[in-house]
């Protein structure tokens, strides 16, 4: 039995309604496609969004947490190639393989010893990473099926995911409803926006965890992209890589990225952030111009193939984390092995363990207000 409910929405102007039905069937249009994903080992069906634009780029969006599977993406040649690691089919997603690609909560990273405080009350999580909670517990965003609509008009195209996660369910509080949006427009650009609302004070911290590669995602070592972010400051953590709780400068340390540098140039330091980290595993404090505003958290450039991606955010931080922990075991996409930092990825996010930190920005959400945030990655050539 389908899982999903595909139905068309309406957009103000340029509007096209495509589509209204319960079921799913494949569809092809010139800006979105639908198929079938393949099956869970539990039968339940997945299906992919294929979002395209005017310039050949397209983004494969699955109803199974939300997951980006690929992004197709040109070099300064005019060559398309696959940016992101994934699966050609489904079940690696819901197994576990390093939340590639998809749409992480309630909790994006972190929270110390699985438990948070709230308006007194005291909430337990699974301890999924070592004494700590991540990523929304056990069976979190990443591993639903949401509900999918979507819509074309004449620039761009949208997936609409929503879902929503019952009062209590990983051990948080309150009845959550989520939306993720995903927009393709004709300027390359692939725009992430959510929102989340709560029938009791809760709290929210949602990213999309995306693994990328520049060169291809089967193209091996990322330590030659040079990466830019907009960050003087990152929270040093310890070392179960829970933030110390301290904002510190970056200048004269590893984690300096203010001017475009090499991943590869200080990832061998010896360095107690790098050691705790083993590698780039950190949260930066985007300096925001204004905050709240949508500005530039992180430019990275790969040498190899010309391509640019840059990352804006209204999120005060990027988890910039270079892949230490992919190991080979994961055969991915076309028989493509993952290996150790062959791809990093730039989590937008308020900081881990903010539920635990009063000093950081507040990850709390309360009934009546409406937790919001968009991220765009965009796409260029040198
Ligand atoms: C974390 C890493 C972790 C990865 C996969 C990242 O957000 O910072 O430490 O290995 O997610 O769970």
């Amino acid at each position: 039995m389908m899982m999903v409910q595909v139905k068309g929405i309406s957009e103000i102007l340029l509007c096209i309604v495509l589509f209204s039905s319960k079921g799913f069937s494949e569809e092809n249009f010139s800006r979105l496609s639908l198929h079938s994903f393949g099956k869970l080992l539990d039968g339940r069906e997945v299906n992919a969004f294929v979002l395209k634009n005017a310039n050949g780029m397209s983004a494969k969006i699955l109803n199974l947490g939300g997951v980006i599977a690929s992004l197709t993406v040109p070099d300064s040649s005019g060559n398309f190639a696959d940016v992101i690691t994934g699966f050609d089919y489904p079940q690696p997603y819901l197994d576990g393989a390093g939340y590639m690609g998809a749409i992480v909560g309630r909790f994006a990273n972190r929270i110390s010893g699985g438990s948070f405080t709230l308006d007194g009350v005291n909430y337990s999580l699974a301890k999924n990473n070592g004494n700590n909670a991540i990523h929304g517990g056990l069976l979190g965003f990443d591993k639903k099926i949401w509900e999918v609509e979507y819509s074309v008009g004449l620039q761009d195209s949208k997936v609409i995911l929503s879902t929503f996660s019952p009062d209590g369910e990983e051990g948080y509080p309150g009845r959550v409803e989520v939306n993720v949006t995903y927009t393709l427009n004709d300027q390359n650009q692939l725009t992430i926006d959510y929102s989340a609302t709560s029938d009791k004070t809760t709290i929210i911290n949602l990213t999309n965890h995306a693994y990328f590669n520049l060169d291809g995602h089967d193209a091996g070592s990322i330590l030659e992209h040079e990466v830019m972010l907009n960050a003087n400051r990152f929270t040093p953590i310890d070392e179960s890589s829970i933030p110390t709780g301290t904002i510190s400068e970056v200048v004269d340390t590893p984690l300096d990225f203010r001017q475009r540098k090499p991943i590869g140039l200080d990832i061998g330091s010896d360095d107690q952030q790098i050691n705790f980290g083993s590698g780039y595993d950190h949260n930066f404090v985007i300096d925001h111009p204004e905050l709240g505003d949508v500005s530039l958290a992180a430019e990275v450039y790969s040498p190899n193939s010309g391509r640019i991606m840059k990352v804006y955010t209204d999120q005060p931080g990027v988890q910039f984390y270079t892949g230490n922990f992919l190991n080979g075991t994961l055969v991915g996409k076309d028989g493509a092995v993952y290996g150790r930092r062959s791809a990093f990825c730039l989590e937008t996010q308020h900081f881990p363990d903010s539920p635990n930190k009063a000093m950081f920005p507040s990850t709390t959400l309360r009934p009546g207000d409406r937790f919001s945030s968009r991220t765009v990655f965009e796409f260029l050539t040198e």
